[in-house]
């Protein structure tokens, strides 16, 4: 099978018990993805992101490029995984969470479907509904993907980045 690059993100706002600082968590977590059958190819530098929603707590971001050949469920259940090594709770939208990844995209796959990804709200969906206009994504992922086109949008990450942070008025209107 040929294998992908896949961008994902990572983010951090509870500290480890172990591994310490969110900060800490996203080092010890890019070097926990790399090996069994993916390649980490590129990282970005980790950032402090103000909170978004009622949690109080800043986050720590990342992105990273992974080359693998697992289908992209497989990746999935992988990364579920890592959260969970690093004891992240379900069902806790905006509270603290040790580690969270996200599969941001993976070349021109679209999934479910390119006619329900617009509509797709359950399962795996690429590339992830909720990219765009999130800068605390796209900040990390135009340092080391800025070319890569969302298959849907048919932008790339460097004009969704402009996008989100082009004042309030001229990207509405
Ligand atoms: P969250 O707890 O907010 O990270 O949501 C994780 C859930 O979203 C998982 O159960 C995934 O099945 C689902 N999901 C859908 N698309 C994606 C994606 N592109 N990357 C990561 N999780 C996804």
């Amino acid at each position: 099978m040929k294998s992908a690059m896949v961008l994902v993100a990572l983010g951090s706002n509870k500290p480890h018990g172990r591994h310490g600082p969110p900060r800490a968590v996203l080092v010890a977590a890019m070097a926990a993805l790399d090996g069994d059958g993916i390649k980490l190819v590129a990282q970005s530098r980790i950032r402090s992101t103000d909170p978004v929603g009622p949690s109080s707590r800043s986050y720590a971001n990342a992105a990273v490029v992974v080359k693998t050949k697992l289908p992209l469920p497989e990746l999935l259940r992988r990364l579920k995984q890592l959260e969970a090594k690093f004891g992240k709770r379900r069902g806790q939208r905006w509270g603290a969470r040790t580690l969270d990844l996200d599969i941001i995209g993976a070349g021109d796959a679209v999934l479910p479907s390119r006619l329900r990804w617009r509509a797709a709200v359950h399962g795996l969906i690429v590339p992830h509904p909720r990219l765009a206009g999130r800068r605390f994504v796209l900040d990390p992922c135009v340092e080391i993907a800025p070319d890569w086109r969302h298959p849907v949008l048919n932008l790339t990450v460097r004009q969704l980045h402009a996008r989100a942070h082009r004042p309030k008025g001229i990207a509405d209107g």
